[in-house]
């Protein structure tokens, strides 16, 4: 399955318009690296930098990531080779970052714990996270 279609269908939407809309802004292709995840893999990165080896990437536990509820995506840039440009400058994931708060999504670019360029969300996604902890919701 695409990563695209792990997601909840208002979220696709806007991470549809958004590839759009950030390629016509950068001149560059955009690509979704990630979508919905479960706990078990949400726990795993949690785990990173921490009890597991490498540098700390996220904050969230399992539950706290809106990519746990399927309304986050993290997107990337393309070489003209059609490999991820992790190293693109600072100004192309802003104006990524841009577009996404036009559509009304959330930005990681502006996040003030933990610089997270790539991630967009849905604002909206701790309404799911409080259903699911009061139990009204099952989230894989
Ligand atoms: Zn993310």
């Amino acid at each position: 399955m695409a990563r695209i279609d792990t997601l909840e269908v208002s979220m696709k939407k806007k991470v549809a318009a958004l590839l759009i809309a950030a390629e016509a802004a950068t001149k560059v292709r955009w690509v979704v690296t990630a979508g919905r995840r479960t706990m078990a893999e949400q726990e795993a990165i949690y785990a990173q930098g921490r009890t597991a080896p490498g540098k700390v990437v996220s904050n969230a536990r399992p539950g706290s990531s809106a990519h746990n509820y399927g309304l986050a995506a993290d997107l990337a840039p393309l070489k003209k080779n059609g490999s991820i440009w992790w190293e693109a400058p600072r100004k192309i994931w802003q104006q990524m970052a841009d577009e996404a708060v036009k559509l009304g999504l959330t930005s990681g670019f502006y996040f003030k714990t933990i610089f997270d360029a790539p991630h967009v969300e849905d604002p909206a996604w701790r309404q799911q996270q409080a259903l699911w902890k009061a139990g009204q919701v099952h989230v894989a």
